[in-house]
């Protein structure tokens, strides 16, 4: 389908947004090459919980198989636990969520894309793009690649987002993640999420001896990974002397937005389109849903001139889900910031676990 000299396809960022769309896109034929600035398989500070909506995009891929046995976890249920002592679970429909080393996902994702035909160039950053009536130029430090389309999954910060204009300033209070694993074996099937006074510990098994600890936390409760967790007793009692098990990662301001995600022949992705908090988990199941859809559309979009116009079918329910991501988040957050209306949710969640567990199934599908 490409000209000669001209892929389909470029996109910038080798996360799982970028190789999920490569893998996808490629799998239909497109000629897609990605540009990757650091190495793959990739680390990155994440809570690495997946909810079953990504366990499913995730199989829909073709990588959920790739993921060894001892690189990841099943996660049956959430639990909410309050420093008051007020706790709330709600078992997850069906097979359930997964806990997955971001390092597996990224190998598992990165082997599709290959196997699908795609050009992946890691340690190469994209410096700086143009758009034009018939194409896209994406410029390396060592060349200039031609494209139909440019898919910028280029992450939180997104470049291109920047570049492009659309990147808009968000007001509020600042929040910022960090994450460590512990070597140790799970206590349990659930992910849990700890609440604290401007921080919350997110804490996921993935593996059979290890359990990560993200924690979420507003700039103003900043402090080292090893204080920030005393704040957490019960928490810190859990993991014992469990030794860490990786490097300190973060990552922030968590909060994002972008003014449009597609413009003609070019489409933002993932976190480079807009990003709330990682409070309720759901990062990954958007982007690699959305990135499965993409590379679903981009046949007939590309066949229509990757135009605005083209793009605009898979941008609308992209957008509509995104909103719910977004309503939900902002609620968990205002939960988060007032103790008091927290402590009556989760006592109220408890005393009916049925209708928890009907609000929990339809949130994360
Ligand atoms: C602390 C924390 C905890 C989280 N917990 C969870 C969780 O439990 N569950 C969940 O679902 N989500 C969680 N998330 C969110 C999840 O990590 C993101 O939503 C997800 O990584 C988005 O994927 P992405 O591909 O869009 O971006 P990224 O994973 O950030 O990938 C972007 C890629 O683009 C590359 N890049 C950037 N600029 C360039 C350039 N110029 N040229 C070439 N390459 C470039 C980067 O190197 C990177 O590899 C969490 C996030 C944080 C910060």
């Amino acid at each position: 389908m490409a000209e000669r000299g001209r892929r389909d396809l470029v996109v910038v960022g080798g996360g799982p947004a970028g190789l999920a769309v490569a893998a996808a896109a490629a799998a239909r034929g497109l000629e897609v090459l990605l540009l990757e600035r650091g190495s793959l398989p990739a680390d990155k500070a994440c809570g690495e919980g997946l909810l079953p909506a990504g366990v499913r995009a995730l199989e829909a891929l073709g990588a959920l198989a790739l993921l060894p046995p001892e690189e990841r976890a099943p996660l049956r249920a959430i639990r909410w636990i309050d420093a008051s002592g007020a706790t709330a679970e709600a078992r997850f429909p069906g097979e359930g969520g997964l806990g997955v080393r971001r390092t597996a996902l990224s190998a598992a994702l990165l082997a599709r894309a290959r196997a699908a035909g795609v050009e992946v160039r890691e340690r190469t950053p994209a410096v700086s793009h143009r758009r034009g009536p018939s194409g896209v130029e994406v410029a390396t430090p060592s060349a200039v690649e031609r494209a139909a389309l440019l898919v910028a999954a280029d992450g939180l910060s997104s470049p291109i987002r920047v570049r492009e204009g659309l990147d808009r300033p968000v007001g509020g209070v600042q929040r910022f993640g960090v994450r460590r694993h512990f070597g140790v074996a799970p206590w349990t099937d659930a992910v849990e999420v700890w609440f604290g006074e401007g921080l919350e510990a997110y804490v996921t098994p993935c593996g059979p001896r290890r359990v990560g600890v993200a924690l979420l936390h507003e700039a103003s409760a900043r402090s080292s990974f090893g204080e920030m967790l005393e704040r957490f007793p019960a928490l810190r009692a859990r993991l014992g002397r469990a030794p860490f098990a990786s490097a300190q990662a973060g990552a922030g301001p968590l909060q994002r937005e972008a003014s449009a995600r597609i413009r003609d022949r070019l489409v933002l992705l993932g976190d480079a389109a807009g990003y709330v908090d990682a409070i309720t988990g759901e990062g990954l199941s958007l982007a690699l849903e959305s990135a499965l859809e993409l590379g679903r559309a981009l046949p007939g979009a590309l066949a229509r001139g990757a135009g605005e116009a083209a793009l605009a079918p898979w941008e609308r329910a992209t957008a509509r889900r995104f909103r719910v991501y977004a309503a939900r988040t902002r609620f968990v957050l205002g939960l988060a910031r007032r103790p008091e209306a927290r402590r009556r949710v989760l006592s109220a969640a408890a005393r009916h676990p049925r209708a928890l567990a009907r609000l929990v199934s339809w949130a994360v599908g």
